[in-house]
Parts: structure tokens; sequence; C-alpha cells
């Protein structure tokens, strides 16, 4: 657990979340902004910055995470959806705790921004 990191505190229960779901190693929760009807992060509940170095560190949570998000999908969503880890602040990444955007419910575009 890293104590300034927003995920970790969530994963701790020190600040509420909406989960949807949770495995031994993960957890679903719903995103405070979403850009999707279905919008869920599942993480693991190891801290680690990003899904590569999860997979290095971890790589049964992160087999895990991967098996979630379907389940995730298949639950909350239409069948069709996008799996997404925004990895470096250039690709957006704001919260440097490992998370996969699972979105679903509308049509998507494509390329995305
Ligand atoms: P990133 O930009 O790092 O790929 O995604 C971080 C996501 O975390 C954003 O989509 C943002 O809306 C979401 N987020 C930020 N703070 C919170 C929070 O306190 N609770 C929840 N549920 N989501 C959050
Ligand atoms: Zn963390």
């Amino acid at each position: 657990m890293s104590t300034d990191c927003l995920f970790c505190s969530i994963v701790a229960g020190d600040i509420p979340a909406e989960v949807v779901s949770e495995t031994e190693h993960t957890i679903a929760f719903r995103d405070i902004a979403p850009q999707a009807p279905t919008h869920v992060l599942v993480i693991p509940r190891r801290h680690e910055p990003d899904v590569a170095s999860l997979a290095e560190a971890d790589p049964e949570a992160t087999v895990d995470l991967i098996r979630h998000t379907k389940k995730v999908a298949d639950e909350q969503g239409t069948g069709s959806y996008r799996l997404v880890f925004n990895t470096g602040a250039d690709a957006f990444q704001t919260v440097f705790h490992c998370h996969g955007h699972v979105l679903s419910g509308r049509q998507l575009t494509w390329p995305p921004g």
C-alpha cells in the first residue's frame, strides 16, 4: 500500500467507492466521472503504478485482473466493450495505481483521442 495513493485508500475502505465486484486480487468500482453508460475501473489490491509493473511483480494478479474485466463487461455492459489502460502522463494517466477502464453501453468511436 502506498500511503498517498487514492486507489490504495479505496482498497483500504478509507475512501468510499461504488464497488460492483471483488476477487482475491482485484476490486471493481464505478468511475466517479463516467465516460460511457458503463464505466468501471478494475484495479489490483496491491499498489503497482501501471499494468506492465503489475505483470512483472504479480502475474497471477494480472491474469485475475483481466478475467475480472471480462466478468464486469459481461455483467454490466452490452457484450461489446473497451478495456483501456492509460499508461503515463501523456496517455492521460492521472492515478498512478494500475487500473483498467471497462467502457461499454454506447457506440464507441475509433481512433480514441
Ligand atoms: P486515468 O486518467 O488515470 O486513466 O483514470 C483515473 C480515473 O479515476 C478517471 O477516470 C477518474 O474519473 C477516476 N477517479 C478519480 N478520482 C476518483 C475517485 O475518487 N473515485 C472514483 N470512483 N473514481 C475516481
Ligand atoms: Zn495505490
